[in-house]
């Protein structure tokens, strides 16, 4: 006979939520002053909750010595982005609700009377997600720690990137990495601390990419989601799978630290790893190498047209007729990018190359079939390849991993490009990819650093580069060698941040969406063009790729060529410069000055001129940044990833 025990569950009203706080972890009740002296940990199972930026920064900084900088910069919705919600309207309640502009903070503190450059990011604020307003951030804590030799230290807590700002916020990935390169040459450390959750793009860039970095206890630390990686496997993941103490062993943390000895890690790391003595090297002149290779007022105005119409729902006045043309035509390039008999990286080189020698191997681990590399020789001119490799059946799509690499693909491809400049060969790589392999083990190897690493090579590497999206532009997985001094696009293959099935199945909680997320996320080649992501759309033959490879193939190489010979002309430091620009500026805000910030003199770049076309900016929005205690633990609203 089962025995009815007495509850002694109290009621809600006996814990008010403004004073007490349920631990999700174990449950226990919590007075909130308590657990505030506790840090926010909890005192009985040691549980880390989530916290706000403001916070985080109370604990760490010198009392009085935070100076906040950039205040002013806001989001605005480039794309003219529409689910359930509009973009406009999730960023006012966001701000509304966090008294945040956006999901990070940075500027100039001491900690133990080291000054240091800071950013916090908080989870409160769209899930953490990085849209173009968190990528300013780190970069420019990046410039700024560059310029007075301060130590940067990025506390990270994200989703990842932002659905809603659509290749904008991949382009994140490439900036913020960009500027942590020239951090990284000049000698100045950088502490990249892990807080839950860190996960997909801010994972697979800046936070992977400490000279330390550090992990909260339990954090929830990966790339893919843990559902997909148990899908490729059908069920059972590792133990601890994606926690701190799983990466850690997996040699992609140094230390896990507890948060109340988070402070003195942190200064003890100041004392020891300091930056290095001597002037920062010059910046190279200005050059006008950046207009000539990317035509900006074109850009410019063809943004314009995207914004106005043609599918997009900038306009509350678009017919609900106009936006089922736009996904129509979306989706149709999607399907086209997916054709199985659309020409693979494998057979565009064989028909561009005089000749090529695949090489193999990542010489750390193993070769990933699913991405390759090759010396060869296109039009008489040396090149290296890269790029990933999808299968032309079942057969060989199982061979290939359907295209999808594993971190020994990208650790392979950034040797292959070390080669090149080693030996003044100029980079082709070939996009065509649904994304990185999400499985436990490709977890395991560290795909995000792998695609951090590679990212952040391409932004340095000194030799030119011809990036060309081919078929599938699949998030972190293609930018990971996509990061070029001209990115061409094939005209029916596709770019975006995230698949249009998962970003259906997130903002609309439903992946028969996909085609409304494809429109939406403005992924087509014309879109990218007009994004300023891609730099010249090549017409494919009628009927698509598919119908004639050759034709296709021929019309890449004379692309390529005509690319290759003028950038062959640049001297390396302007391309260089100009490269770190293309991404730099990559990007839309608006930006108000607030007082007490310094002022800041920017060159106008494609970030003004989105501002400029869009209108957008000018939005106050008041609200206490509050000392409050705020619970973040609740699960990420699916809204919010
Ligand atoms: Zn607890």
């Amino acid at each position: 006979m089962p025995i009815k025990f007495p509850t002694f569950r109290p009621r809600r009203d006996d814990f008010p939520a403004d004073l007490w706080t349920k631990c999700p972890s174990c449950e226990q009740m919590h007075y909130n002053k308590v657990l505030e002296k506790a840090l926010l940990v909890c005192p009985d199972c040691g549980h880390h909750h989530r916290l706000a930026a403001s916070d985080r920064i109370a604990q760490l900084v010198d009392i009085g010595s935070f100076v906040e900088r950039d205040a002013g910069l806001s989001s605005v919705d480039a794309l003219g982005f529409v689910d359930s919600k509009s973009y406009r309207d999730r960023l006012a309640a966001a701000q509304a609700a966090s008294g945040l502009r956006d999901a990070a903070v940075w500027g100039t503190a001491a900690i133990d009377g080291h000054p240091v450059a800071l950013v916090v990011m908080d989870f409160g604020f769209m899930g953490g997600s990085m849209g173009s307003v968190v990528g300013e951030k780190v970069a420019r804590a990046a410039e700024a720690a560059r310029d007075g030799r301060l130590p940067l230290i990025v506390v990270s807590a994200s989703g990842g990137a932002r659905m809603q700002e659509g290749t904008l916020s991949l382009m994140q990935l490439a900036k913020t990495m960009a500027a942590l390169e020239r951090l990284r040459a000049a000698g100045v450390p950088y502490l990249s601390v892990l807080a839950d959750p860190t996960t997909g793009g801010v994972f697979a860039s800046f936070a992977a990419m400490g000279d330390v970095n550090l992990a909260e206890p339990d954090a929830l630390i990966g790339f893919a989601g843990a559902r997909v990686a148990a899908g490729t496997i059908g069920g059972e993941l590792p133990d601890g799978f994606q926690r701190s103490e799983f990466v850690f062993e997996h040699g992609f943390i140094d230390r896990v630290v507890a948060r109340a000895d988070l402070r003195d890690e942190l200064a003890r790391l100041l004392r020891l790893l300091r930056p290095r003595g001597g002037e920062p090297p010059t910046p190279p002149p200005e050059s006008a190498v950046e207009a000539a290779l990317r035509p900006i007022a074109a850009i410019g105005a063809s943004l314009a047209e995207l914004v106005a119409g043609d599918g997009g729902s900038a306009d509350a006045a678009t017919s609900v007729d106009d936006e089922r043309d736009g996904a129509d035509q979306a989706w149709s390039r999607v399907l086209a990018a997916r054709d199985t008999r659309r020409p693979r990286t494998l057979d565009l080189l064989r028909l561009m190359a005089d000749e090529y020698v695949e090489l193999s191997g990542d010489r750390l681990f193993g070769d990933d079939p699913a991405l390759i590399a090759a010396l060869a020789s296109i039009a008489g001119r040396r090149v290296v390849v890269v790029g990933q490799q999808k299968g032309a059946d079942t057969h060989e799509n199982i061979e290939r991993n359907f295209g999808m690499p594993h971190p020994e693909g990208y650790r392979k491809a950034v040797r292959a490009m070390e080669l090149a400049e080693r030996f003044g060969m100029p980079v082709v790589s070939l996009i065509d990819v649904p994304g990185a392999h999400p499985g436990p083990e490709s977890e395991e190897r560290g795909i995000a650093e792998s695609i951090a690493r590679s990212i952040g090579v391409m932004t340095r590497l000194r030799t030119p580069i011809v990036a060309a999206i081919t078929g599938e532009g699949g998030s972190g997985g293609a930018l990971a060698i996509a990061v070029g001094d001209v990115v061409l696009a094939l005209e029916n293959s596709v770019y975006s941040v995230i698949s249009p099935e998962g970003c259906a199945a997130i903002l609309w909680r439903d992946v028969e969406q996909a085609q409304a997320a494809a429109a939406a996320m403005k992924m087509t080649a014309a879109d990218q063009l007009a994004l300023g992501v891609v730099d010249e759309v090549i017409a494919e033959p009628d009927g698509g790729a598919h119908t004639d490879h050759a034709e296709t193939a021929r019309r890449l190489r004379d692309a390529i060529v005509g690319r290759l010979d003028a950038l062959a002309g640049i001297p390396i430091e302007p391309l260089l410069e100009a490269r770190y620009r293309r991404y730099r500026d990559l990007g839309a805000f608006s930006e108000e000055a607030i007082a007490a910030a310094a002022p800041q003199v920017r060159v106008p770049g494609i970030a003004d001129r989105l501002r400029g076309l869009i209108g957008a900016g000018g939005r106050t929005i008041v609200a206490p940044v509050g000392s409050a205690l705020r619970s973040r633990d609740d699960p990420p609203a699916l809204d919010e990833v």
